[in-house]
């Protein structure tokens, strides 16, 4: 068979993607699995794991093969990212950021010599982190407005802070949304920059409840000087560009959460297997068997909207963006369902700290916050009904 061929199947049945889901699992199951719990109890990603998933290009993932990474299509990445989220929450995200939503801007939006350092960096081993959440403005980015820019001479100047910033611990350098006009010109006064994690920048790592170990932190930057040329694009026009890397960061987050789905089903699926209650299997009960058929509902449902998310952009289908708010809002709902039902399933084991379904249960809830909550998914999506988003 051709490669890449679905021999008449679905795209993601094709032999690129499972040799990438094939590879990735072994790697995940091998070297990540296994300091899951150790991963989530320190909020730390141990540096020798950090450096070999660095070395197997999981931070660069959608960095094309001309700047020496893996140049993976968006569908191949998610399935990626899926493999290494079903191991550790923590680890996957740190490649959905670095891997997807850093590269985007820079592939798109860099100019060439700052395209290819950052892009070489990437596929080199670095880590890059996306900040853009203030503490006063998440979900209302038009308003962001306590990082700030400005232009002197051949540089840009950046000062402000940022919340919930995964990466920050680990990155080399971060992509910025930074307020360069006047706060009441909303949108029309943002920019988006690269910044270098130099002694500028201060890092504060948060305790989050779930995706322990992504490095999500509070980060200041104290009059970060950085070359003209770090610009994306052309000032004051970083809004749109913004939103562009969320439409795909949001199919990413999403397969992410689709790993973390996936884990809880496995774990309640063998347990009521193995476990008898009155003389027989739990599913073989009624009531244990209808919440494993719902809970794979939701599994291949969600898997189906995110795959065909990422395939529709690949594609270069233009509605791919009303695919990933459905993808993001629908894996969101679904995976918090699906794991809650899969803690029940495990009953008084499935509450106890010594589980993962603990884990995942903390980790899931993040789908419906990052990347644009389920509210946010729903204004984009009611905005395609209106005809207010046009493709
Ligand atoms: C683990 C984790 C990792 C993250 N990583 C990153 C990262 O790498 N980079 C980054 O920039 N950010 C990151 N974030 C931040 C995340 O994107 C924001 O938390 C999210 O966008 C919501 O913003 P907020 O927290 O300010 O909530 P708010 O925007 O204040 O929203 C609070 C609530 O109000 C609702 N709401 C807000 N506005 C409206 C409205 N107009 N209509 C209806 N409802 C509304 C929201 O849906 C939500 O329920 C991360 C968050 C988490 C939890």
């Amino acid at each position: 068979m051709e490669p890449g061929s679905t021999q008449g199947g679905l795209p993601w049945e094709s032999e690129s993607v499972r040799a990438v889901r094939e590879s990735v699992r072994e790697f995940a199951e091998k070297y990540v699995a296994p300091r899951a719990r150790e991963i989530d109890r320190d909020n730390a990603v141990p540096e020798d794991l950090l450096k070999m998933a660095a070395d197997m290009g999981y931070f660069s993932l959608r960095v094309p093969e001309e700047y020496g990474g893996p140049g993976l299509s968006l569908l191949e990445s998610v399935v990626a990212i899926e493999e290494l989220s079903r191991a550790s929450s923590g680890l996957g995200l740190i490649s959905v950021v670095s891997g997807s939503m850093v590269v985007y801007p820079i592939a798109r939006y860099a100019k060439p010599e700052t395209r290819e350092k950052y892009l070489g960096l990437l596929a080199k081993g670095g880590i890059g982190a996306f900040a853009l959440t203030e503490p006063c403005c998440g979900s209302d980015v038009a308003s962001l407005q306590m990082t700030r820019a400005y232009r002197d001479g051949d540089e840009y100047v950046v000062t402000g802070q940022k919340i919930f910033i995964t990466n920050s611990v680990y990155a080399d350098f971060f992509i910025v949304a930074a307020r360069t006009g006047r706060v009441e010109e909303r949108h029309r006064g943002i920019s988006l920059l690269v910044v270098d994690k130099t002694s500028c920048v201060d890092v504060s790592k948060l305790e989050m409840m779930g995706y322990r170990g992504s490095g999500t932190s509070l980060v200041y930057f104290n009059d970060c000087r950085i070359p003209a040329e770090n610009l994306l694009g052309v000032e004051g026009e970083g809004f749109k560009k913004v939103m562009m890397t969320l439409n795909e960061g949001r199919i990413s987050t999403s397969a992410s959460g689709l790993g973390v789905m996936q884990a809880a089903f496995d774990l309640a699926f063998r347990h009521a297997m193995e476990r008898e209650s009155m003389g027989r299997p739990l599913i073989e009960h009624q009531f244990v068997a209808g919440m494993l058929a719902e809970m794979l509902n939701k599994l291949e449902t969600s898997r189906l909207l995110v795959y065909t998310a990422a395939f529709k952009h690949d594609s270069g289908s233009p509605d791919y963006v009303k695919y990933a708010s459905l993808a993001k809002l629908h894996t969101a709902t679904s995976g918090v369902d699906l794991v809650r039902m899969a803690m029940q399933v495990l009953g008084g084991t499935g509450y106890s700290r010594d589980s993962d379904v603990e884990r995942h249960y903390r980790d899931i809830k993040m789908i419906e916050i990052g990347d644009g909550t389920n509210e946010v998914q729903k204004m984009v999506l009611a905005k395609f009904l209106q005809g207010r988003i046009k493709v």
